[in-house]
Parts: structure tokens; C-alpha cells; sequence
């Protein structure tokens, strides 16, 4: 199969640093070492760390998380937490790393500013993510969660100053209703579009190499915003065929079916590893092509 391998594709500098962190964090701290939920969303990166004495602490509540820990060391994930979680782990004594991402920090230290200034915060994010969770709770009576139009049209807020920011994995294209919307509703608002440019760059190459394939593979756990969004940006915006694949094994032949060539791309929280065998499994496949009867023609 012929393989267009899209660039750029997988670890971002976020990532690329947690790890290093969190490699480190197991090496060297003594006592138990863990991080509190998946440093990155992807489950190998996860696996890996446990051969460096790194632990998972998999909750969703940061505290229920904490209260599991007894004594050593906790890391503190790429997605960033709420300044409370931060001041829990360390009244609980524990050795606190954050590996927060720069481009996360970003977005946190816009709210304080703009809060402090008397501002409202709209932020456009993922219930349940654990982003929007750590961003919200440094000013939560402040910032307002919305995930749709529907969620602007219920916002009731009578502040005079009123500013928009963004998880730093969603998608431009996505956000774009979201935030007309908000502008309709609030004209005065300030728009902050803190969508990472890591995020950006990889949906910009995903579409673009769009044009010169059959179907999109992107390489990524479902756990992982960044990887879903690159799905659908290929999906929405091209009307192409595109599929998140966390290993070879999830990899339907049925895709390829009548298909020349497969743009293959990864999360930003996916290891070169795992992309690697994915573009050798597609290269060395043989794809079916189907008979006027449709058939398969090889059979
Ligand atoms: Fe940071 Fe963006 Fe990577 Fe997330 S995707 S870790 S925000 S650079």
C-alpha cells in the first residue's frame, strides 16, 4: 500500500518533557513515585513508565486520587490541575512535580490575569476532560465551561468585561460556531484562542494531506482529545475517511478496500514506536480491489 506518513505527527514539547519528568521522577526520587491520572493520554506511554517505578493513580477526582497516596512523590499531568489539587498534595507531604505543560501554564496564568482585572472567563473545552478541570479551578466562581451553542445560549452573565479562551486540543474548525456564538451574544467579548500550536500544526498537515489520500489513519488512544479532533478534521472538514487506531491490531482491513494510498498520522501523546509499526503494517499490506460484482478480485 502506498503510505503518505504526514508530518508533522506525534509527541508534542508537552509531552516530549512530562516524560522526560516523569523518567527521571522514577530513577531518582526515593519511595514511591506516582502521577495522578495518565501523565499523557496514551496508554503505552503509561506502560513504559512503570518499567521507571512510575505508578498510575487512575481516578478521575484528584483528590479521591491523592487520598490513595501515602507518602513519596506525586507528578502532576500534562493537562495541568486546579491549584487546590496542588495544595492538597502538598499539605499531604508529599514531593510534588508538576509536568504541566508550558502551553497549558499559558491559558492558566490568562485566567488569573484576566480575572484579577475584573473579567468574566468563557472557556470553550471538554466536560470531564482533565484540562478545563485545572484551568477552571484557578478562578471556578469566574470561569464558565461551554462545550456548544447551547451551553452560550444558557450563559447569563452581566460582567462588563467578558474574555474567551480555549482547551489547547480542540480544534479551530470546531471552535469557530462556538465562538461566533459567543460574539452574537457578548460583542465586546476578548477572544483568546489558546488552541497549542502542536494541536494546530498536526490538523493543518492531517486536512491538507487529505487531498492526496483515500482514507486518513491517525495513530492515538480514544483517551486523547488531540488525536479524536485530528479524526474529525479530516472527516469534517475533507468528507474523507479517517480512523483512530491505538495499535495495528485495531486496524479494520475492510478500510482498505479499493484504497491506493492511506495518509497516516499520530496524537501528540503517541509514541514514534507504535506509528512506526502502523506505517510498516500498511506499507507491506496488499489492499483488496473489489470486482465490477464486487467481489473481492483477488478471491
Ligand atoms: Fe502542550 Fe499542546 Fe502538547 Fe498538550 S498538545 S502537551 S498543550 S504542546
Amino acid at each position: 500500500m502506498d503510505v503518505l506518513r504526514i508530518t508533522p505527527r506525534g509527541f508534542c514539547h508537552g509531552v516530549v518533557d512530562a516524560i522526560r519528568l516523569a523518567q527521571e521522577a522514577g530513577q531518582t526520587h526515593e519511595g514511591p513515585v506516582y502521577m495522578l491520572g495518565y501523565l499523557v493520554h496514551n496508554a503505552h506511554v503509561v506502560q513504559e513508565l512503570a518499567q521507571y517505578n512510575v505508578k498510575l493513580i487512575d481516578l478521575d477526582d484528584r483528590f479521591a486520587g491523592l487520598e490513595k497516596i501515602e507518602s513519596g512523590t506525586v507528578i502532576l499531568t500534562a493537562h495541568g490541575v486546579s491549584p487546590a489539587v496542588k495544595s492538597r498534595a502538598m499539605d499531604r507531604g508529599l514531593t510534588v512535580i508538576d509536568a504541566t505543560c508550558s502551553d497549558v501554564y499559558v491559558t492558566h496564568d490568562l485566567i488569573i490575569d484576566l480575572v484579577d482585572k475584573g473579567y468574566e472567563i468563557i472557556y470553550v473545552g471538554k466536560p470531564g476532560h482533565p484540562e478545563p478541570e485545572g484551568a477552571i479551578g484557578e478562578a471556578p466562581d469566574h470561569v464558565h465551561l461551554v462545550s456548544s451553542t447551547d451551553d452560550v445560549a444558557k450563559l447569563d452573565l452581566g460582567a462588563k468585561h467578558i474574555a474567551v479562551t480555549t482547551q489547547t486540543t480542540l480544534s479551530v474548525w470546531d471552535t469557530e460556531d462556538i465562538i461566533s456564538s459567543i460574539l452574537d451574544k457578548y460583542p465586546d467579548a476578548e477572544v483568546h484562542n489558546d488552541i497549542c500550536l502542536a494541536t494546530q500544526d498536526r490538523q493543518e498537515a492531517a486536512v491538507a494531506a487529505a487531498d492526496e489520500c483515500d482514507l486518513v489513519l491517525v495513530v492515538g488512544s480514544s483517551r486523547s482529545s488531540n488525536s479524536r479532533r485530528l479524526v474529525e478534521v479530516v472527516r469534517d472538514i475533507k468528507g474523507k475517511p479517517a480512523y483512530l487506531v491505538d495499535t495495528v491490531a485495531e486496524i479494520d482491513l475492510e478500510w482498505f478496500v479499493d484504497t491506493k494510498r492511506v495518509g497516516i498520522t499520530a496524537g501528540a501523546s503517541t509514541p514514534a514506536r507504535v506509528t512506526r509499526e502502523v506505517i510498516e503494517f500498511v506499507e507491506a499490506y496488499e489492499p483488496a480491489i473489489s470486482a465490477p460484482n464486487g467481489d473481492d478480485a483477488r478471491g
